[in-house]
């Protein structure tokens, strides 16, 4: 790589670029993922390619997606040169990694791997949940709060949208944590990494109402989940008038009006949804 293109690709903040330089961590992390030669790995954000260079060597093929253009080149230059590695300059928000991953000509087991950038993290994962079945594994770099929140289970003052949103579609395990001092530059706070596994069956019937009743459940959060479900409006709150009001329908289905949406459990949101989606079994 020549040494001018090098000086040019500053840390941009703005793009989350704390790059991974702890080859421990790196090194744990591909274990984690245990790339195979009949796999596709998908890695968001390939930065500077710390684990692009693994992936690169024990993957079937990698297809390494950047945004950020003062880094391709770099990424061009020092891996142009396996015929696994695919360079996809583009913004991970925008990709639709069905049709990415559907050009490929023989199709592999894919999994992805990201460090991701903190600052769309959530943005990405709630992306990536459209995308669960391409994709049979990831193995994801987050902030440790993050984590934490996804993994929080109920009763705990970390549960949140997020955590519901994610449980519906993935077994979550968390791995380890990675100290700031394993990147440059260093950011201010812990990692942690964490494996989603899409989950085989169970899901909401309507993708959309299920989003819409957590996100309202979860609106005030020290609110009890009636009066939060109180709030609902346009389509919600005419489903949730047709089925005779908020405290019919959590007495149908199970949900106690004074919980707060922190306590109740994945197979009770569910359940609420499908209820409003008029796909309940019992109605
Ligand atoms: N994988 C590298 C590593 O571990 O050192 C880089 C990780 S760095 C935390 C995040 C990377 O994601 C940066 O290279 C950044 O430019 C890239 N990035 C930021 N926003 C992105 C987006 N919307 N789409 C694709 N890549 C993005």
């Amino acid at each position: 790589m020549s040494r001018s293109r090098q000086n040019k690709s500053y840390a941009k903040k703005s793009l989350g670029q704390n790059f991974l330089a702890d080859q421990n961590y790196v090194e744990k992390l591909i274990v984690s993922l245990d790339p195979k030669r009949d796999e596709t790995i998908v890695e968001i954000g390939a930065g500077r390619g710390a684990l692009t260079k693994k992936l690169v060597h024990e993957a079937g093929k990698v297809l390494a997606i950047e945004i950020d253009r003062d880094l391709t080149p770099i990424l061009r230059d020092e891996f142009g040169d396996h015929d696994n590695f695919h360079l996809i300059e583009q913004d991970a928000l925008e990709l639709d990694f069905k049709s990415l991953l559907a050009l490929q000509s023989i199709p592999l087991k894919t999994k992805l791997v990201a460090n991701l950038p903190y600052y769309i993290s959530t943005a990405i994962l709630q992306h990536l949940i459209s995308f669960r079945k391409s994709i049979s594994e990831m193995v994801l770099m987050l902030q440790k709060e993050v984590v934490e929140r996804i993994t929080a289970r109920p009763g705990t003052r970390e549960r949140g949208f997020l955590t519901v949103l994610i449980e519906a579609y993935f077994e979550a395990e968390n791995l380890f944590d990675v100290p700031p001092d394993a990147f440059r530059p260093a950011p201010k706070v812990w990692s942690s990494v964490i494996r989603l596994r899409p989950k085989s069956g169970g899901f909401p019937v309507d993708e959309e109402l299920f989003r819409d009743v957590v996100s309202l459940g979860f609106g005030q959060k020290r609110k009890t989940i009636l009066n939060n479900l109180k709030n609902a409006k346009g389509d919600l709150g005419e489903r949730i008038e047709s089925k005779g009001g908020v405290n019919k329908t959590l007495k149908e289905t199970g949900v106690d009006p004074g919980q707060r949406a922190e306590t109740i459990d994945i197979d009770h949101w569910i359940e609420l949804a499908d209820y409003l989606s008029g796909n309940d079994p019992d109605n």
